[in-house]
């Protein structure tokens, strides 16, 4: 069924069957990415439910599709649900997609999929492109056991996640805005321990991709001296199961002096002890301060 509706006509009532709900992969950068599936639904459907109607009408007019697009996004509220559950009842094809990759995985849909479930509606999955996946299977890391994180929570409950998480065996995927990406690492580091393997997968599948591997600290100071753009994805070695050890002040301090000792400001001094042990940096300066008879007034 494709007649082309504008969004304000009236809609088909199809009593023969009800709809199906298809979930349908966008790329995440790269439009080849696009399955031959995922363009047959978005051409078939009845109604395309995009996360922002824009982005996705350039996707479709770039593949020439004229499917009648209406949003459903994040703060989609239960009357939307309800209206699109209508629209399927009443035997309307639904392909719900996001500005990219697979819907409900960080983005909206999962509401309506349970709504959609318990309505006895079809539920079918169109695989494709999912920037998690994407990343860790080329990370190098362990891929056989892996736990996904989505985005950390941003308010109190952060610092339990994080203990949490140092404590996970299984490898760690993390998707993270590139502006907070360097804070994050550091604070990484310093909850897991400086030494733990990590991979940055950044603008996967986009003409700037890159991976960068090394320890939460290296890809910390890496990212701090280079602000990066665009989408990424952290990927992180699960640990031992043990909660990791803090370096005692003592040998903290005893780093930073050594660190002073052979010629070092109070800055550097912190930055390289944070780079050996994944304390923070501002945390160092303060000690190293402290360390120093006549403290200097670097900004940490
Ligand atoms: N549903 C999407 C999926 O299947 O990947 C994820 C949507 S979530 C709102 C957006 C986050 O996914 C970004 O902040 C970033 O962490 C990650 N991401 C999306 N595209 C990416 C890309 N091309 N490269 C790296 N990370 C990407």
């Amino acid at each position: 069924m494709s007649r082309k509706t504008s969004q304000t006509d009236a809609l088909d009532v199809k009593t023969s069957r009800p709809g199906r709900l298809r979930l349908v992969a966008t790329p995440i950068g790269n439009l080849e990415d696009i399955t031959v599936r995922a363009l047959r639904i978005l051409r078939e459907s009845d109604i395309v439910a995009a996360e922002d109607t824009r982005v996705t009408g350039k996707l479709l007019r770039h593949f020439d599709i004229d499917t009648r697009l209406i949003s459903h996004h994040a703060h989609s509220g239960q009357e939307d649900i309800i209206h699109l559950i209508t629209l399927l009842t009443q035997g309307n094809d639904v392909a719900l997609v996001s500005d990219a990759g697979t819907p409900c995985i960080s983005d909206p849909g999962q509401q309506l999929v349970r709504a959609a479930i318990d309505c006895g509606i079809i539920v079918e999955p169109i695989p494709g492109a999912c920037a998690a996946i994407a990343a860790i299977s080329a990370s190098g890391l362990l891929t056989g056991q892996f736990t996904f994180e989505g985005f950390l929570p941003k308010t109190n409950d952060r610092k339990e996640r994080l203990a949490a998480l140092a404590i996970e065996r299984r490898t760690m995927v993390i998707y993270e805005s590139t502006h907070r990406l360097a804070d994050s690492l550091a604070e990484l580091a310093e909850a897991f321990g400086a030494n733990r393997q990590a991979v940055v997968a950044r603008e996967v599948t986009k003409l700037h991709e890159s991976f960068i591997r090394g320890t939460l600290a290296e890809c910390a100071e890496h990212y701090k001296a280079e602000p990066p753009r665009g989408e990424c994805v952290i990927i992180i070695e699960g640990g031992t199961g043990e909660v990791p050890e803090r370096p005692a002040e003592v040998a903290v301090e005893t780093l930073l002096l050594d660190a002073m000792l052979a010629g070092k400001s109070t800055k550097e001094a912190a930055r390289e002890v944070a780079n050996k042990t994944g304390l923070g940096r501002r945390e160092l300066y303060a000690i190293a301060v402290k360390l120093q008879p006549d403290s200097d007034v670097e900004e940490g």
